[in-house]
């Protein structure tokens, strides 16, 4: 099984070292503008195989993608500290531009999961490009806000003292400032959160929540501050949702994808519970939101649609 990485900068290059820890699928090829970084990132992700799985891994170029089962996009240029996610979506526009038509040309099959941000703008770009090629929506998924819904678990678990991997906590709308935190649905072993507060004898009030809503939605502000970017937790996100399409898991990811209408909002691409399996995005599910939560959900679709617009698309 075939994985094409575009883009071999920090999070292509983390998420192509994920699944090969992992041993996922069988062969790993990375394209990046810059051939130099994509040889030197796949010899020394190379280096690491002989300790797991036997996998394939090599630079290329896109007539190499032929037949790649899944394409991760990661290329573009990264966020500035301080800078906000819109702000990159010129810049990064014009990449998209350029590698998903390329992408699509020599590996027409394959399930397309966009990274570069704004993430829910670029997966709009990327699946209108996609469509004029008869490429239908569901094999074009955004990483959206797997990765916020990541944070909020591993925040939760850790200030619960349960194992994350048994939160279920999601966060929906925009990979961005106005993202919604899903408290009204949020669960541990199918009990509300209050519940598991009480038995672990832990705080979790007002104020409580508003520290673990500052501690999610900053996060990529905090890391970018301490190290310029961020990478782990994405590439976590991307190997998983690449595991699920290959072995057609339809495990849940918060993920983007084009959706036809949020409240007052028509036709945006932003995250909600999804189906991923074998054929990209399966299905999708109503998370029961209350009232201010669905409020904040329309904000978020409309922020997102006016990046849209704001590309013209
Ligand atoms: P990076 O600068 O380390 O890497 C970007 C790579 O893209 C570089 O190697 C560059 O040469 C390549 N590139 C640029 N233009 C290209 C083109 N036209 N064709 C092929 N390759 C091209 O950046 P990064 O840290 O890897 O981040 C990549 C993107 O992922 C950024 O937009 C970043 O904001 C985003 N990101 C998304 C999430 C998420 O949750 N979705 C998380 C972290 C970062």
């Amino acid at each position: 099984m075939k994985i094409g990485v575009i883009g071999t900068g920090m999070v292509g290059a983390t998420s192509a070292y994920a699944l090969i820890m992992r041993g996922i699928g069988r062969e790993i090829v990375l394209v990046d503008k810059n051939r130099e970084r994509a040889e030197a990132e796949a010899a020394d992700i190379l280096h690491a195989v002989p300790f797991v799985k036997p996998m394939l891994i090599r630079a290329g170029e896109y007539e190499d993608l032929q037949a790649a089962r899944v394409i991760v996009l990661a290329a573009g240029v990264n966020q500035k500290p301080g800078e906000s996610r819109t702000a990159l979506l010129r810049r990064n526009a014009e990449i998209f531009a350029d590698v998903v038509p390329r992408a699509i040309r020599h590996a027409p099959e394959a399930i397309f999961i966009v990274a570069t941000n704004p993430v829910d703008i670029l997966t709009y770009q990327a699946a209108a490009v996609a469509a004029q090629s008869g490429i239908a929506r569901h094999r074009v998924i955004g990483t959206g806000t797997a990765l916020d819904t990541a944070r909020f678990r591993s925040i939760l678990g850790r200030r619960l003292q349960v194992d994350s991997n048994h939160v279920h906590a999601n966060v929906l709308g925009e990979h961005g400032d106005s993202e919604v935190l899903a408290w009204s649905s949020a669960s541990i072993a199918g009990l509300p959160l209050e519940t598991i507060a009480q038995l672990q004898q832990v705080e979790l009030g007002l104020e409580q929540r508003e520290q673990v809503d500052d501690a999610v939605r900053n996060a990529a502000y905090h890391i970018i501050e301490g190290k310029g970017s961020t990478y782990y937790g994405v590439g976590g996100a991307i190997s998983s949702m690449v595991d699920a399409i290959i072995h057609n898991r339809r495990a849940i990811f918060t993920v983007s994808s084009l959706t036809a209408q949020v409240g007052p909002i028509h036709d945006v691409t932003l995250s909600l519970p999804r189906i991923v399996g074998g054929g990209g995005i399966l299905g999708t599910l109503k998370t029961p939101l209350n009232e201010p939560e669905q409020q904040l959900l329309q904000q978020s679709a409309a922020k997102i649609r006016e990046g849209i617009e704001a590309l013209g698309a």
